[in-house]
């Protein structure tokens, strides 16, 4: 067993793969969940996670159990907080709910015990306002699926103390993450921010007109989504060269979308009750087999490419 005891709250998408990554790690981890389905449910879902996992050789059959059994699912929320060292909170992305949450964790955590929010996109000053011990709040955004996407960004706010900010960056890489600092509490922050930028011009050009949906796919994953792997935007522009880039971007920014409101295609889907996978048609149409390829396709896609790097050594999915 690995020193620190962690709490996660919240059971859903993200918290139970966050306490499956801290378990597989070593840790003892309390996972505090409200909905008694999640609760029970918890402990098969990651069971069933790491049975997967293993057939690709990235986690040993004969450490499933002792994995699952070090995750305590429970619905006392100061039980859990009593002598741990992290809290990772993942509740719904509400942020009255997330301050309610994080008073009580400033009360029930022990003084020097460090607060995690693992909210996508809002301002961690905003979820800490009315917490006891600011300096011992910050961000850790973990990626879907948290047990399979490396990176995690750590965020600070003005208040965090940098021994809570390098504690939890040691601790995530010693459980196999790939942290990354953010240095400031901007809303989404660096993740987020890139790939929302990209979408907002999708939806955009779908707007306008240019293309239909399926198109813009088409486009992304036929030509510059081929080469992300590798290459991100920063390299990818010293590669073509600065003088080319400046020339575009001189010419092309202006044209580009600065909307600060939603798409009037996606307001208008979203009203119409047109959701996505939640209801088989959003952008596009989906029947049942066509959503569980996707899924398919993508687990397979990140669990082989991570199975690849850990066999060969490479660290390039995690660089
Ligand atoms: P989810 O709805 O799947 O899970 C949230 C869980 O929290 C639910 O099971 C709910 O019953 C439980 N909950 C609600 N109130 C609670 C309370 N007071 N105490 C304990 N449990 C409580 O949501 P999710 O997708 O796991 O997202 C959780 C957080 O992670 C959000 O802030 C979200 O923005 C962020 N996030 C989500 C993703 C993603 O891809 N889904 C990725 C990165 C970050």
């Amino acid at each position: 067993m690995s020193g620190e005891r962690v709490t996660v709250v919240g059971a859903g998408l993200m918290g139970h793969g966050i306490a499956q990554v801290f378990a597989t790690a070593g840790h003892d981890v309390w996972l505090v969940e409200t909905d008694p389905a999640a609760l029970a449910s918890a402990r098969g879902r990651i069971r069933e996670n790491l049975s997967r996992m293993a057939r690709h050789g990235l986690v040993e059959d004969q450490q499933i159990e002792a994995v699952v059994q070090r995750v305590v699912p429970t619905s006392d929320l100061a039980r859990a907080c009593k002598g741990c060292d992290i809290v990772i909170e993942a509740v719904p992305e509400d942020l009255s709910l997330k301050q309610r949450l994080f008073a009580d964790l400033g009360r029930y955590a022990p003084p020097q015990a460090v607060l995690c929010t693992n909210t996508s996109a809002i301002r961690i000053a905003e979820i800490a306002a009315g917490v006891k011990g600011r300096e011992r709040v910050l961000g850790t955004h973990f990626w879907n699926p948290p047990f399979l996407i490396p990176l995690v960004e750590v965020v600070r706010t003005e208040e965090t103390a940098e021994w809570a900010v390098e504690a939890v960056c040691v601790l995530l890489a010693r459980a196999g993450k790939h942290p990354v600092r953010v240095k400031r509490d901007v809303p989404g922050f660096i993740g987020n921010r890139l790939q929302h930028a990209l979408w907002r011009e999708a939806f955009a050009l779908i707007d306008a007109g240019v293309c239909d949906a399926a198109t813009v796919d088409e486009v992304v994953c036929n030509s510059f989504g081929l080469r992300l792997p590798v290459l991100g935007p920063v390299a990818n522009a010293d590669l073509v060269g600065l003088d080319l880039t400046f020339a575009i971007h001189d010419y092309l920014l202006k044209h580009l979308t600065a909307d600060p409101a939603p798409s009037t295609t996606l307001r208008t889907l979203v009203e119409e009750g047109r959701l996505g996978f939640k209801t088989g048609r959003g952008f596009l149409e989906w029947s049942e087999a066509a959503m569980a390829s996707i899924r398919e396709q993508l687990t397979e896609h990140l669990m082989t490419t991570l199975a690849e790097c850990k066999r060969t050594g490479d660290r390039s999915a995690s660089r």
